[in-house]
């Protein structure tokens, strides 16, 4: 059985964390692929290796000194190999590295990259498996998209199948150029090679235990999700729970292998498993999480008997395409529909968009709503229950939100609600309530035993 492990930076910060890794290796005989990231922050006033290569980048491109950085972005990587008593050259490696850097010989993508190499060499020593070059197996197309059949065939070739340690982030065209992915695309990186060798499970460690059921900011001790299907976790991330990139899911949710997410610090801890498992489990919450983003946009169109005419929607949908404006939402009423985009997508056009539809669609009005915020409720268990939104809305009426949208996927696995930003956080909390009993997220059996107790509308 193979597994492949993916650290991230924060995993791979100093020495200390080395030692934990190593641990968890040793823990497992299956754990012989390793990704790792470039060293994080140590600490939180500390700086992520990855950010100060940029900047050295950017010194460079404005022929600024950039030794100061150079010698701290170094430091870290001797700090690690001398508290290991690693023999990999890293002085003499960096210290070349640095010169290239300062001289302009290397692209932003190749000295950037140079975070999670050097990681990775010294991660491989330190854990005694071989070093394999993510540029020499993870190929690119020269528009910088990847090239999944020419990865699969170079890891198929060159990978080493008694295990390795790849660096994540980066990969090269055939002519070897260095390209980056997005940044904290190490979970791309982990995805995709966990494709390529039909591992039995992607484990991501990172420096929490999974997934939470709400933004412990603003929900106190939310619980933890311990499972979750790819497309809830699509969802959550979306709307703005961040611990996986959201591209990571793509390459093993195609080939049907779950994702571990696991604390570094913490390995023990169960951590959250996302697959496509979607049976019914009596004992698992109700609702999978409760998330949202705020600074919405929504442009509501007026105009008498406009269900009757044909053609509307479209022309208002190709204006906002005109300006290259990606649409979320569109409630629609009879007489009026609304569109709703990313406040940020409009913040210079928007004006020029209102305009336009005055101009082109002669509505009867517009009214423009920009301090809208949505929640995102997810759940794969709510799919098909009567009285789940019943519930929802009804903690909302009771702490006095007013829900100014709403809109549900097709496969009812989420319920979309827009309320006014300065309700945002007290709606979060009013709707997690609602499906907990003040400890718990409500489960399954709970909404059964309502039933039977003849009380469909509610789960309370
Ligand atoms: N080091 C890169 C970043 O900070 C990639 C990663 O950590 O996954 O974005």
């Amino acid at each position: 059985m193979i597994k492949v492990a993916k650290f991230g930076g924060s995993s791979v910060a100093d020495a200390e964390h080395f030692k934990k890794i190593r641990s968890i290796i040793e823990a497992d005989p299956s754990r012989r692929f390793v990704v790792v990231s470039a060293c994080g922050r140590r600490y939180k006033s500390d700086a992520k290796v990855t950010d100060l290569l940029y900047l050295v980048a950017a010194h460079v491109r404005y022929h600024v000194s950039c030794d100061d950085l150079l010698t701290d972005i170094g430091q870290r990587y001797f700090d690690i190999a001398d508290e290991l008593g690693l023999t990999y050259p890293i002085r003499e490696e960096f210290a070349t590295f640095a010169e290239k850097a300062k001289a302009g010989d290397l692209t932003t993508e190749e000295l950037v990259s140079r975070g999670e190499y050097f990681t990775a060499r010294l991660m491989a020593e330190y854990l005694g498996l071989p070093f394999l070059d993510a540029a020499d197996v993870v190929a690119f197309h020269h528009d910088g998209t990847l090239s999944m059949t020419r990865t699969q065939a170079l890891i198929q070739e060159r990978g080493i199948p008694g295990g390795f340690v790849m660096p994540g982030f980066y990969g090269a065209t055939r002519e070897g150029r260095i390209m980056l992915l997005d940044r904290g695309g190490g979970d791309i990186s982990g995805s995709i090679l966990a494709k390529c060798l039909d591992a039995a499970l992607y484990e991501n460690w990172t420096d929490v235990s999974g997934f939470l059921s709400a933004d412990p900011g603003v929900v106190p001790h939310p619980q933890p999700i311990s499972r979750i299907t790819y497309s809830e976790m699509r969802e959550l991330s979306y709307m703005g729970a961040s611990v996986l990139h959201e591209e990571a899911v793509f390459p093993v949710m195609e080939a049907g292998i779950p994702i571990a997410v696991k604390n570094t610090n913490r390995p023990l801890d169960p951590g959250t498993i996302i697959s496509d498992r979607e049976d019914y489990v009596a004992d698992e919450p109700i609702i999978t999480g409760v998330t949202g983003k705020r600074n919405f946009v929504a442009v509501h169109i007026l105009k008498d008997h406009m269900s009757n005419e044909v053609g509307i929607v479209r022309r208002v949908l190709s204006i906002f395409e005109r300006y290259r404006v990606s649409i979320e939402h569109i409630p629609s009423g009879i007489d009026s529909f609304a569109v709703v985009v990313q406040g940020e997508d409009v913040k210079d056009s928007l004006w020029s968009i209102v305009a336009d539809i005055k101009t082109e669609v002669q509505p009867d009005g517009i009214k423009v709503v920009d301090d809208l915020a949505l929640i995102s409720t997810v759940g794969r268990n709510m799919s098909g229950r009567p009285g789940i939104s019943g519930s929802l809305f009804a903690a909302l009426g009771q702490e006095g939100i007013s829900i100014r949208m709403i809109a549900q996927g097709s496969d009812e696995i989420n319920i979309i609600v827009g309320v006014r930003d300065v309700d945002f956080e007290r709606a979060i909390r009013a709707i997690y309530s609602a499906f907990s009993d003040g400890d718990h997220l409500l489960e399954l059996k709970d909404l059964k035993r309502a039933e039977a107790a003849s009380h469909p509308a509610s789960v309370r």
